[in-house]
């Protein structure tokens, strides 16, 4: 069930601010207010989606499609084609996921840990 009470929610109806990276239509990009790398930018649909499954599966095929490709827009913003990046997307409980608006997490500029 979504909550409208959400941080990012929040954060889409301006009630919140951002350090926004891009925006459009369909998707927001900002920085992450605790960075766990020297670029930590997040990535969420403007659609109301729960998390990655919900998106995919209860959003229509167009905005799954632009907000993807967007990520090709952010990573040239950010200026990290070439030196790389990881998205990590986190769902439920052994997810680790805090925030229950779905967003990716675009780690970069510098070389990011192994997992866990
Ligand atoms: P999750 O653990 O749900 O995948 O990640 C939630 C992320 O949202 C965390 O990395 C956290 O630092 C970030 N976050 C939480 N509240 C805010 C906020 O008010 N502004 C921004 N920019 N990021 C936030």
């Amino acid at each position: 069930m979504y909550d409208d009470n959400n941080v990012f929610a929040k954060i889409l109806r301006n009630e919140i601010p951002c350090n926004k990276v891009y925006e459009d239509d369909y998707s927001l990009f900002f920085h992450d207010i605790n960075p766990q790398a020297k670029i930590h930018v997040l990535g969420i649909p403007k659609t109301k989606c729960v998390d990655f499954l919900d998106f995919i599966s209860n959003s229509n095929t167009k905005n799954v499609s632009i907000f993807f490709n967007n990520v090709n827009i952010v990573v040239d913003k950010l200026n990290v084609r070439e030196s790389g990046f990881r998205i990590i997307s986190n769902s439920g409980i052994n997810g680790g996921q805090e925030v229950f608006h779905f967003h990716i997490h675009i780690l970069a500029g510098e070389k990011i840990g192994a997992f866990k």
